[in-house]
């Protein structure tokens, strides 16, 4: 029996969703929402072995990555009273955002350098003009 290939990648992702509570810093006004977020989980199993191993390292990653997100990310809910929208919301927010900049770069570096264009086009050669104009023999 051959096998072709060496080695499985386990990848898990965990949803979940956590009510979250806040306090208006502008009209102390109480209120809720759900946070909604995804966790995120991979692991190697080379040569087939420890494949359970790896399967539960995955789940596990993805459960912690999941907790992390819904303790520390947050949505720009605005107050329902007076439409102030709390810093710890707004660096919450950015946290979130940070976290998919920082995935998107890692991703790149994987593709290799990209080189860098001049954005304008070549100028058109002198004369061209000349060419359309020529009346025709
Ligand atoms: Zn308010």
């Amino acid at each position: 029996m051959v096998h072709f290939y060496f080695g499985k990648r386990f990848e898990s992702a965990r949803a979940g969703v956590r009510l979250v509570g806040v306090q208006c810093d502008k009209c102390g006004r109480k209120y809720f929402y759900q946070l909604a977020r995804v966790g995120t989980g991979s692991a190697d199993a080379p040569y087939y072995l420890g494949r359970s191993a790896a399967a539960i390292s995955s789940q596990e990653q993805s459960q912690h990555d999941l907790e992390k997100r819904l303790t520390d990310e947050a949505e720009l809910v605005p107050c329902p009273k007076c439409n102030w929208i709390n810093d710890e919301l707004v660096r919450g927010y950015r946290r979130g955002r940070f976290r998919r900049f920082l995935a998107t770069r890692a991703n790149r570096r994987e593709d290799g350098e990209s080189r860098v264009t001049s954005p304008h086009p070549d100028p058109l050669p002198e004369g061209e003009g000349d060419l359309r104009t020529r009346p025709e023999t």
